[in-house]
């Protein structure tokens, strides 16, 4: 898809819409100038003049009625594209809240405008109370930190090679007394997308780096020593003092930079390729090690890999689970762990399941692996435990006995 496609160019005299016409887009003009006018019987009547940064057409998205009135470009102009897509895109990621408030209005509208679409009392009543249990959800969530009720958990990370756990993924845990066990998938985006994303996410980066702490003073089996990777958010990216935060939480821990790894997902990174740029690259100066997260599910593009300071590509569990059974995805995975040998990297499979996909991960040249096969996410003191043992997996050393 071309970005083009959400931006015009006219040429002065050139009409964009004229009265009349159907329209279910809205324009931003980036620069030029644009008259809106009426014609009546061969005359133009002008309305409005509009330059950068005014929008015109936005009822057309709401109504999708004929224009209401023509528009040419007065000079050279460049408009940006925004569609009912962009709208609902846009809302979908708005905040519960906010998104509530816009619908009501646009209801409002369309009741005075008689344009339809009145949402049944049934609806209405529905809209509401998913507000509201939103809003009950945010407030649990806001007490959950002062009460800690949140939790680490680790996910081991283990060497393909010899089957050691050469490291542990930090997972958030929520332990609520009044809902039990909640999953971070149904509460982190919750959090992500209230102000309690900064805390939480503070509150994990601190827990995190103690952990990670305390986990480095186990006596390992293997005798090297271990990573803890802790997950950053998009708006904790976004947080003013990030770095100050990652930075006081390493201090604060006494903790060897080079433990700790940050986890941050592809489409993520792209998002904010600039802001995050700079902070991956403060925190190499740090010694702090970074993760590329879910690879493979955003832009899969490695050629811009190649500027940014990250160590370790985790290759989504979409692009692993089908390893064994089909050989377009090997070929694919050997392409990546090629690419990212060649740039210094080094890789995790994510999501490994089953013998038979660590054994082939391992020949396709991932140095770590992690999920169900080895172990889910377990408390601290289990995964002590897990660093203590020589051998914590159930499953032969098939591969090990092998290559031996
Ligand atoms: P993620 O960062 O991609 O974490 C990996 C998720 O995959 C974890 O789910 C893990 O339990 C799950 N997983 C691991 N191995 C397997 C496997 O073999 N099979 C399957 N089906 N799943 C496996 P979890 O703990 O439920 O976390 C879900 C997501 O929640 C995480 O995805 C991450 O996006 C978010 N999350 C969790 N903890 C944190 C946190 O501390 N901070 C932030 N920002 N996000 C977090
Ligand atoms: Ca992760
Ligand atoms: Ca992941």
């Amino acid at each position: 898809m071309g970005a083009d496609k959400y931006r015009r160019f006219l040429a002065t005299g050139e009409w964009l819409f004229r009265e009349g016409d159907p329209g279910d887009t809205a324009f931003v003009i980036e620069n030029g100038l644009l008259e809106i006018c009426r014609e009546q019987g061969g005359e133009r009547e002008r309305i409005a003049q509009l330059g950068p940064g005014d929008l015109l057409g936005e009822m057309s998205l709401i109504d999708r009625l004929p224009r209401s009135a023509s528009a040419f470009a007065r000079l050279p102009t460049r408009l940006r594209v925004l569609t009912p897509q962009h709208l609902n895109e846009k809302l979908a990621d708005a905040d519960p809240l906010l998104r509530l408030l816009l619908k009501m209005i646009l209801q409002r509208y369309r009741v005075a405008t008689d344009t339809g679409g009145k949402p049944s009392p049934e609806e209405q009543k529905q809209d509401r109370e998913a507000v509201i249990k939103r809003i009950e959800l945010e407030h649990e969530l806001e007490q959950a930190l002062e009460r800690e009720e949140f939790v680490l958990y680790f996910q081991p990370i283990v060497n393909l090679g010899s089957f050691s756990t050469a490291g542990f993924e930090a997972l958030v845990r929520w332990v609520s007394p009044a809902r039990g066990f909640v999953p971070p998938g149904e509460f982190i985006p919750v959090i992500e997308e209230s102000h309690l994303i900064h805390s939480v996410g503070k509150w994990i980066l601190r827990e995190g780096c103690m952990a990670l702490r305390r986990l480095a003073s186990v006596d390992t089996a293997h005798g090297d020593a271990i990573f803890v990777n802790v997950n950053l958010s998009g708006k904790q990216l976004a947080t003013p003092d990030i770095f100050g935060e990652i930075k006081s939480a390493i201090d604060d821990s006494g903790i060897n930079p080079s433990q700790l790894k940050l986890e941050i997902t592809e489409s993520l990174l792209m998002n904010n390729l600039d802001s995050a740029t700079e902070l991956l690259d403060r925190c190499r100066e740090l010694g702090v090690q970074v993760a590329l997260d879910d690879f493979g599910t955003g832009y899969s593009s490695l050629g811009y890999l190649r500027r940014l300071p990250i160590n370790t590509i985790k290759v989504d569990r979409s692009f692993v689970a089908p390893v064994t059974e089909d050989a377009g995805s090997g070929k694919i995975l050997r392409a990546i762990s090629a690419l990212g040998h060649s740039l210094g990297m080094n890789l995790v499979a994510e999501g490994i399941e089953t013998h038979e996909q660590a054994l082939a991960l391992g020949e396709l040249g991932f140095e770590y692996g992690q999920g169900y096969l080895f172990s889910k996410a377990v408390p601290e003191d289990k995964a002590r435990e897990l660093l203590a043992l020589d051998w914590p997996w159930s499953f032969e050393r098939r591969r090990t006995d092998k290559s031996a």
